[in-house]
């Protein structure tokens, strides 16, 4: 069958979520027995959002292939459960660096490059070049930023030409808008979606759907009226409410039509939805009721989108074992003081430090590891996590005062963390690092054996730094043996403690490929270890 192109638009207002209606979305149509892929046109000049602060864009979602992109690429895979790659999210510095790079190499000799037609037709190869990585039914195309922005002009221009390209009967337009509620008059007003629309529309897109989000439903005299305003059928007026659960989302649009409206509108044949995992999936969401608590100690702590796939993924093993996990936001600026840190974690049944990158915090996050040590609190370090631990270890068991990782202090005695000679000659930030997917063989009878079960699996890195092997044996004679291995080049991948209730960092980011129906399979066991933590302190 030809490709469907489905757009996205958000209007109204930012943080609409835009990403979880695509998800979502491609949920449904894959369930329907469609392939689904799903793509981010973000429109700021960077050319991927790995040199940018977390806390302003939240976190970094890497991919198969060492790409760096968007965190909504992470809810992509999430509910398409897919694996996506670098293809599937492009910026504007990625589209502008190509049409420059193609002027430069002579491509367009004679002409004068402009917006329209050079970047549009670039945003356009852009949306193609996704399929050509894995040819779908149907590609979702989020565009971020909210119609209306002056930045995001060229993409919804490319987008609106899209229609002649692909066949007005193979591309939908679907805008995701917000529908406020005034508490003082009791009522939800529909204005905002009306200028949405009309901005969208002045730029020569009518949508085909609209989605409303909106704090209670929204009636059916409402819809009428957003129908009559914006020129669209009553069924193609989405009511997308607040639910409590993520997860709840795909089921309730679907209630609301929004699948069958949207096969309808592109002439797909009505295929049978088979949601019943999803729902069951949901079904235990709803109705977990015991807690295990789970200390964070990082830094940016603020914005919780900065660590999304890992409260994600804790999620996912808190549903494998019935239990809802709660999260402690700690900042690890607040335990540089031991006693005080053991004050704070006094309570969690389980501690993680997450990845992470800069001196800030570290001294806080080494004294909550040595607490989780010492304590026997199962402990799980992700990526600087690990190398915190590490650092812990060499510091207090080995002996080995001012040990480091050279990323802190280039100067360290000890640099049991350091970073490989070939990224010492890397000067530059963006798209250096030690990135995506790579082999790691497990040692059997190991704690991440018993998790995963096999010897050999594949996890996603984003690092500079590696575990310096000059250590690696004196650290195991004292107890912290390296269970994983990246063969290619030997370097450590997991490290372990013996004779400690659930102790193991990761240079990985399995976070990244947990998903709702499948936890990870060390986030499901580091879930279990905090279960059964909790159990034994109970009883003590
Ligand atoms: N800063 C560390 C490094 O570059 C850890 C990175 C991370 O946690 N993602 O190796």
């Amino acid at each position: 069958m030809e490709t469907k192109f489905i757009f996205i638009t958000g209007g109204v207002l930012s943080s609409l979520g835009k990403g979880i209606c695509a998800a979502s979305l491609g949920r449904l149509l894959k369930s329907r027995g469609y392939t689904v892929t799903i793509q981010k046109l973000d429109p700021y000049i960077n050319i991927d959002p790995g040199t940018m602060n977390p806390f302003q864009h939240g976190e970094v979602f890497v991919t198969e292939d060492g790409g760096e992109t968007d965190l909504d690429l992470g809810h992509y895979e999430r509910f398409i459960d897919e694996n996506l790659s670098k293809y599937n999210n492009f910026t504007s510095g990625k589209v502008y660096k190509n049409v420059i790079d193609k002027e430069r190499r002579g491509d367009f000799l004679g002409e004068t490059i402009q917006v329209i037609p050079h970047v549009t037709d670039e945003i356009k190869e852009c949306i193609k070049k996704t399929l050509e990585t894995k040819k779908t039914d149907i590609i979702i195309t989020e565009i971020g930023g909210t119609v209306g922005d002056i930045e995001s002009l060229p993409f919804l221009e490319a987008i609106r030409q899209f229609k002649k390209d692909a066949g007005k009967e193979n591309v939908l337009y679907i805008h995701v808008t917000y529908v406020p509620y005034l508490e003082t008059t009791g009522e939800l007003k529909t204005k905002p979606t009306q200028h949405s629309v009309k901005e969208l529309r002045s730029i020569g897109i009518q949508p085909d759907i609209i989605v409303c989000r909106s704090q209670i439903p929204l009636s059916d005299d409402l819809k009428s009226k957003i129908s009559l305003f914006c020129d669209i059928e009553q069924e193609a007026i989405i009511d997308a409410i607040d639910v409590k659960h993520l997860y709840e989302v795909p089921v309730n649009l679907q209630k609301e039509g929004f699948d069958s409206i949207s096969m309808y509108k592109l002439n797909l044949k009505y295929k049978v939805s088979d949601m019943q995992s999803w729902k069951d999936l949901v079904n235990i969401v709803k109705s977990l009721d015991e807690s295990v608590t789970v200390g964070i100690a990082g830094k940016y702590t603020n914005l919780k989108d900065s660590y999304i796939s890992i409260v994600e993924a804790l999620n996912h093993g808190g549903y494998y074992h019935k239990k809802n996990v709660d999260i402690k936001w700690i900042d690890s600026g607040e335990l540089e003081d031991y006693e005080k840190c053991t004050e704070v974690l006094a309570s969690v049944d389980a501690i993680l430090v997450p990845g992470g990158f800069g001196i800030r915090g570290i001294n806080g996050k080494i004294n909550a590891i040595r607490f989780a040590r010492e304590n026997n609190r199962p402990y799980f370090g992700i990526c600087l996590g690990m190398q915190c631990a590490v650092i812990e270890y060499a510091r207090n068991v080995l002996g080995l005062q001012g040990a480091n990782s050279s990323e802190f202090d280039e100067n360290t005695p000890y640099p049991v963390i350091d970073i490989l000679a070939e990224q010492k000659v890397v000067d530059s930030k963006g798209g250096t690092m030690r990135l995506g997917s790579y082999q790691c063989n497990i040692e059997a009878g190991s704690m991440a054996f018993k998790a995963y079960g096999q010897k050999v699996v594949h996890e996603r890195h984003r690092h500079r730094y590696e575990l310096n092997n000059d250590y690696r044996q004196a650290l195991s004679d004292a107890g912290m043996i390296t269970t994983g291995i990246y063969p290619g080049k030997n370097l450590a991948e997991i490290v372990e403690v013996k004779n400690h209730h659930w102790f193991m960092g990761v240079q990985f980011h399995p976070e990244f490929k947990s998903r709702p129906d499948r936890p990870h399979p060390l986030f499901r066991e580091f879930i279990a270890a905090a279960v059964s933590c909790k159990n034994n302190r109970k009883k003590q």
